[in-house]
């Protein structure tokens, strides 16, 4: 069997932990990656190439040179704030740079194709749960270039025969439980990884970005999903496509639970047993009240049940990354 996928942005966040979990599963990772935002450090699970989606023949190169059976697609630019003041670039990598690379393993008869999609795709759907079913309407550009590609890869399964898995995440986080790999972005901008840098006492405190939401304490819900419980789900994804699936299919990745803002920074701070100042500001633009996942059709389809999504347990192994990254 035909073991070796590539994996854009294999040095990346989310899919540095696919690459272990492929790993694991008996696959051979070949991480595609600008190293813009991944660092080469996360790329130990197979071979780095070094490129951008950006270059049609770096993608021949790859394809050519591994032979793939499949690919999993994570490049992109992925920081909301950044896409409302600069979306051409938002476009050029996330839109251009897929169109690419659906093209590059078009040339190459490569069918099958895992795609990082977000929940943002849906917007704000107020209190509802979110499933996939829910109308696509996104709000940021961000989220409106994942949007676009989801379209082009339906428009490819029906023009080409492509085969395709959009995953939706939620908030993904936390960090790989064996201490290998976390989230190291830079500038961060996330809830947990700001909160351990502030029990860390790496920044002064941090703010809350609304208190007077319609929610149950005031502050943002959102449903954290372990990033290695993502990588699961792509693992499952891909087994799904290379035992037949055809066409595209969609699903939402998430805990299924709703924490709140303030729930988050509680265990942060229970969990490292520091305090650290925290104060009020105006809502962020863009945020929504409320995204909570209905995860029943991944549970059901996919099989697949996250197994380390709880919020301490979330807390507990970005806490002992960034710690572990603190004194190296
Ligand atoms: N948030 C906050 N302070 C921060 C960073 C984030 O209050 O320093 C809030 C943000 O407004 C949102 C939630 O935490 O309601 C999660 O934000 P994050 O950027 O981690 O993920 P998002 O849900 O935007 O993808």
């Amino acid at each position: 069997m035909n073991t070796k996928v590539i994996v854009t942005g294999g040095a990346g966040y989310v899919g540095s932990h696919a690459c272990k979990a492929l790993a694991a599963a008996g696959y051979t990772p070949v991480s595609f990656d600008n190293l813009s935002n991944g660092h080469d450090w996360a790329a130990k699970w197979g071979p780095l190439v070094v490129g951008d989606v950006l270059d049609p023949a770096a993608l021949d190169a790859v394809i050519a040179a591994h032979k793939p059976a499949a690919v999993m697609h994570f490049a992109a630019l992925i920081e909301v704030g950044e896409s409302v003041k600069r979306p051409e670039d938002f476009y050029r990598t996330n839109v251009t740079g897929t169109l690419n690379l659906l093209e590059a393993m078009s040339r190459a008869g490569v069918r099958d194709i895992v795609f990082s999609s977000t929940c943002a795709v849906h917007g704000d759907v107020g209190d509802a749960l979110i499933t996939e079913t829910s109308p696509i309407a996104p709000i940021s550009p961000y989220a409106k270039t994942k949007a676009v590609v989801e379209g082009m890869l339906a428009d490819f399964a029906a023009a080409h025969g492509l085969n395709a898995t959009a995953l939706r995440y939620f908030n993904a986080s936390g960090a790989d439980p064996d201490g290998e790999l976390g989230e190291a972005h830079d500038p961060e901008s996330h809830l947990i990884p700001i909160a351990c840098q502030a029990a860390l006492g790496q920044r002064a405190g941090m703010f809350i970005y609304g208190d007077d939401y319609a929610t149950p304490d005031g502050t943002c819900v959102r449903d954290y999903i372990h990033v290695s419980d993502l990588a699961t789900a792509h693992v499952k994804a891909l087994d799904r496509l290379l035992a037949g699936q055809a066409g595209l299919e969609a699903f939402c990745l998430g805990g299924g639970v709703g924490t709140s803002v303030r729930q988050v920074l509680d265990s942060v701070k229970r969990v490292s047993g520091a305090d650290f100042d925290v104060q009020i500001q105006p809502r962020r633009p863009g945020d929504a009240p409320m995204l909570v996942a209905n995860v029943g059709k991944a549970q059901s389809v996919l099989n697949w049940t996250p197994e380390r999504s709880d919020l301490d347990v979330i807390v507990e192994t970005a806490w002992n990354w960034h710690k572990s990254q603190a004194k190296a």
